[in-house]
């Protein structure tokens, strides 16, 4: 059994593990870099460790720091959160090594995933729909045979692909070399590995996710799916559960497929199957072997506690519902905001001056910022998730509408507006939007 988490992490997600270990009556100690230490995780911690200064490198990148700090805490397992050391295998090797419990999957599994022809061939294998590509990996050579195969418009991704880095669109056989060539040389520069493959290109697929939980042991559930198809630059930005696009029967269907993959799979902890999806077919793109940052709109709907699973799953207790229990409810969305110019989406940290949160029936905030907090340059510019639950999307919409008028952050540019321009928008309210509305509605000049 675990007694005492150490969160591998910082910010709201940080403050979102305390909270499930806390009522859980498992100990928690937060760690923080130097820039971090008047942080909300830190303050509610029950003991805290500083690991170093500001660069994460330094500090939430830097095991060795964080083995330490769990070794002078005597915490006996790490939850990592989304991004830092959450999907790193090394790390979960580690703490294996030091009989540290990660809160997450083998680290094989984090391997197979981290790959992303490994993780196609693998996901195909367990029967779950992929998108037509390479075998394997894409060389000058044999690009055109490939691409003529497939048909084209084509795009060429990096094998260690990650933040939509290293991804081109070859339109026709004129285009294909130059795609090639480029994708590889930013697959290297940004991953230092210029491996890179080949899948058809979808014109305007929806992004649709499943949540998958596993006990490790061969049984597995899936809690539904999340539309997250409206991204900028490839970053998720507004969130909703359910999909407007899918009904009951492709939800349970799609669900059950990726459900019965990870008891094939054995698959361990909480996962997310990533899939575009288009004229009613889904195409898997990736599995991310974490928590994600929008998992409360499925807390929403199911009433199930991601990081409760994720703990009982871990220390053995397996899952609390099977699937028959799961019952889905309403409807949730999630805001992401970010302290940024609503339009330009250029960074704004500072000092937050006034901070207002709003509440009511099916609301919840999940943020570290209050009245005075200073937000640090460093790291990314998430400052806090809204999410707003109701019967149905209809309600759900309003619920958003009223909720974002109370919302107060002073001092500093937030994401706000753009959420209040999207909630009086007919696309959105008519639930018609794909990966690419976003970009469009963003490149029209604003009144
Ligand atoms: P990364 O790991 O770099 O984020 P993903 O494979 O998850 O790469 O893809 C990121 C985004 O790129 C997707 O959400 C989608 O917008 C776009 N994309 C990926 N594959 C395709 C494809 N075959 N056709 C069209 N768009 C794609």
């Amino acid at each position: 059994m675990i007694s005492k988490i150490l969160i591998a992490n910082r910010g709201e997600i940080a403050l979102r593990v305390l909270r499930a270990c806390k009522e859980l009556g498992i100990a928690t100690v937060a760690v923080h870099s130097t820039a971090d230490a008047d942080a909300m995780h830190v303050r509610l911690a029950d003991e805290s460790v500083c690991i170093g200064p500001p660069p994460s490198r330094d500090s939430y990148l830097n095991i060795h720091q964080i083995v330490a700090a769990c070794e002078i805490t005597g915490a006996d397992a790490v939850h990592p959160g989304y991004g830092f050391l959450s999907e790193n295998a090394k790390f979960a090797d580690i703490l294996d090594a030091h009989g540290i419990t990660f809160i997450g999957p083998t680290a094989d599994h984090i391997r197979i995933m981290g790959d992303k022809i490994t993780a196609k061939e693998t996901a195909k294998s367990l029967g779950i729909p992929v998108v037509p590509g390479s075998a394997g990996e894409v060389k000058p050579e044999n690009a055109l045979a490939i691409a003529r195969e497939i048909g084209f418009p084509v795009l060429i991704k990096a094998t260690a692909g990650g933040g939509g880095r290293g991804m081109k669109v070859a339109r026709n056989e004129d285009d294909l070399s130059e795609a090639v060539s480029t994708a590889r040389s930013e697959a290297l520069a940004a991953f230092g590995n210029d491996a890179v493959y080949m899948e058809k290109y979808l014109g305007k697929p929806r992004h649709i996710e499943i949540q998958v939980v596993g006990d490790g042991e061969g049984n597995a559930i899936h809690l539904g799916e999340r539309d997250c198809s409206l991204q900028r630059r490839h970053q998720k930005v507004w969130e909703e559960a359910n999909s407007p696009a899918l009904n009951v029967e492709q939800r349970m269907k799609i669900g059950e497929v990726c459900a019965a993959a990870m008891r094939k799979l054995k698959y361990r902890g909480a996962g997310t199957i990533e899939f575009l999806y288009e004229n009613g077919e889904f195409y898997f793109i990736e599995m991310n072997t974490r928590l994600q940052v929008e998992h409360p709109i499925t807390e929403a709907i199911t009433g199930i506690d991601l990081v409760h699973e994720q703990i009982r799953v871990a220390s053995g207790a397996g899952l609390s519902v099977t699937q028959d229990e799961v019952v889905f409810s309403g409807h949730a969305i999630e805001c992401r905001i970010n302290a940024e110019d609503p339009r330009t989406f250029v960074p704004s940290p500072g000092t937050i001056t006034h901070f207002h949160a709003p509440g009511g029936l099916g609301v919840r905030v999940d943020s570290g910022a209050y009245q005075g907090y200073r937000i640090p340059p460093y790291y990314d510019s998430l400052i806090g998730k809204l999410i707003v639950h109701g019967r149905t999307r209809v309600e759900c919409m309003m619920r958003l509408r009223r909720v974002l008028d109370e919302f107060v952050i002073d001092g500093i540019k937030t994401t706000l507006p753009l959420f209040q321009d999207l909630i009086n928008n007919q696309d959105i309210a008519n639930g018609d939007y794909d990966i690419h509305w976003l970009e469009h509605y963003l490149a029209q000049p604003s009144e």
